[in-house]
């Protein structure tokens, strides 16, 4: 699937120009260190280059999980000493600077469970709006569909979220429907998931490969020598490729407020409507003449995720339960502000 890349927002050269340069892939960051998977598969703990500490930058650090970089050596260490741009991130701001958590993310798989916790569409609809915002492709697994009887109605939402061009399954962690599916979708991609706990996130992506999420991770790292406290979010392989970013992924939130002109945007249906409405701040609302009204009517969008987008720019909130596990509560040594704002998706051209 394409899909728009944000603008890169400069890349970072540090100032060592001497020996060979290596490229890789930064698995997790802590304050003093970067774990980096380098092109021909060695990872290596790698310390970070001064020239790229530049005090007016916008960032609280340099590198984060998910960044491209070039490593060189440097008198028996190994230094990051430049990180490629960014096709885009998820941050949250920490006082005035912004915090990447984790960078290139290809797509967020949204969870949501046909029951046990219920099925929540609505949910399913602001996670994706959350994820088209951020630039990540979505995915929806509608997992747990062993708890129903009947699955007509939810292999109906698989049909209509396949009919606006997303990804989309029924699964079940359980029987291991889907499990093939949801490998290949994770295939070659970095990617991370969304969804309300108790979906079964963790028990789909251990089916997909066991071990792959640990549900009591602590927060320190397991790869270094000794205790070094990373951001909390870590790269993990995937066998046939790719990457699972362990990451609070898109929540729901992160559009909360937004005008209704930037959600209508994102509901990728309304756009073939949008400019035929009469009044052109049209919020497709309560307005005559509203061409994605007319569109609701006559069946050419869906009455749910029109219902779905009402909402949002009425404010009609989910509980905020939308997000993954941990959260904001990560012991961080070098964030003098741990008490900052949420998660927000970046793109890069905020
Ligand atoms: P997470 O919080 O989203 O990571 O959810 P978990 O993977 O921890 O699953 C929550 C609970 O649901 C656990 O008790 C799982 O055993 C159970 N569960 C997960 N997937 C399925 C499924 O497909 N079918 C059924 N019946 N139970 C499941
Ligand atoms: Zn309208």
């Amino acid at each position: 699937m394409s899909r728009p890349r944000g603008r890169p927002h400069g890349d970072s050269r540090g100032r060592n120009d001497g020996g060979p340069r290596r490229s890789g892939l930064v698995l997790a960051v802590s304050v003093r260190h970067a774990k980096v998977r380098l092109d021909d598969g060695e990872i290596l703990r790698c310390e970070y280059s001064r020239g790229l500490f530049d005090p007016a930058s916008s960032f609280t650090r340099p590198v984060a999980a998910g960044d491209r970089v070039e490593v060189v050596a440097d008198r028996g260490r190994t230094l990051v000493d430049r990180v490629l741009p960014r096709r885009g991130y998820l941050s949250r701001l920490r006082g005035r600077k912004e915090q990447v958590i984790v960078a290139n993310v290809d797509q967020v798989v949204i969870v949501a469970a046909a029951a046990e916790p219920r099925f929540r569409p609505r949910l399913i609809d602001r996670l994706i709006v959350a994820a088209e915002r951020a630039r990540f492709a979505p995915v929806i697994v509608i997992n747990k569909i062993d708890r129903v009887e009947d699955r007509t109605p939810l292999v109906e939402k698989v049909a209509l979220y396949r009919g606006l061009g997303y990804a989309a399954f029924v699964a079940s962690a359980v029987t291991g429907e889907g499990v093939d599916e949801l490998r290949e979708v994770l295939r070659g991609k970095i990617s991370a998931a969304a969804g309300p706990s108790g979906v079964g996130k963790s028990s789909l992506l251990n089916a997909v490969q066991p071990g792959l999420v640990i549900r009591t991770a602590p927060i320190s790292d397991r790869w270094g020598k000794g205790v070094h406290t990373t951001t909390g979010v870590t790269l993990h392989p995937l066998v046939v490729g790719g990457y699972y970013a362990d990451t609070p992924g898109v929540r729901a939130f992160a559009i909360a407020g937004l005008p209704a002109a930037d959600v209508a945007v994102l509901f990728r249906e309304f756009q073939p409507f949008i400019d035929s409405c009469r009044f052109n701040s049209c919020t497709h609302d309560h307005e005559p003449e509203c061409a994605v009204q007319i569109a609701v009517v006559n069946g050419k969008i869906s009455f749910e995720r029109y219902e779905s987008y009402l909402k949002i720019i009425r404010g009609d909130d989910e509980p905020a339960e939308d997000g993954e596990v941990d959260d904001d509560d990560e012991a961080d040594a070098d964030d003098p502000d741990p008490d900052a704002d949420a998660d927000t998706p970046r793109d890069g051209t905020h």
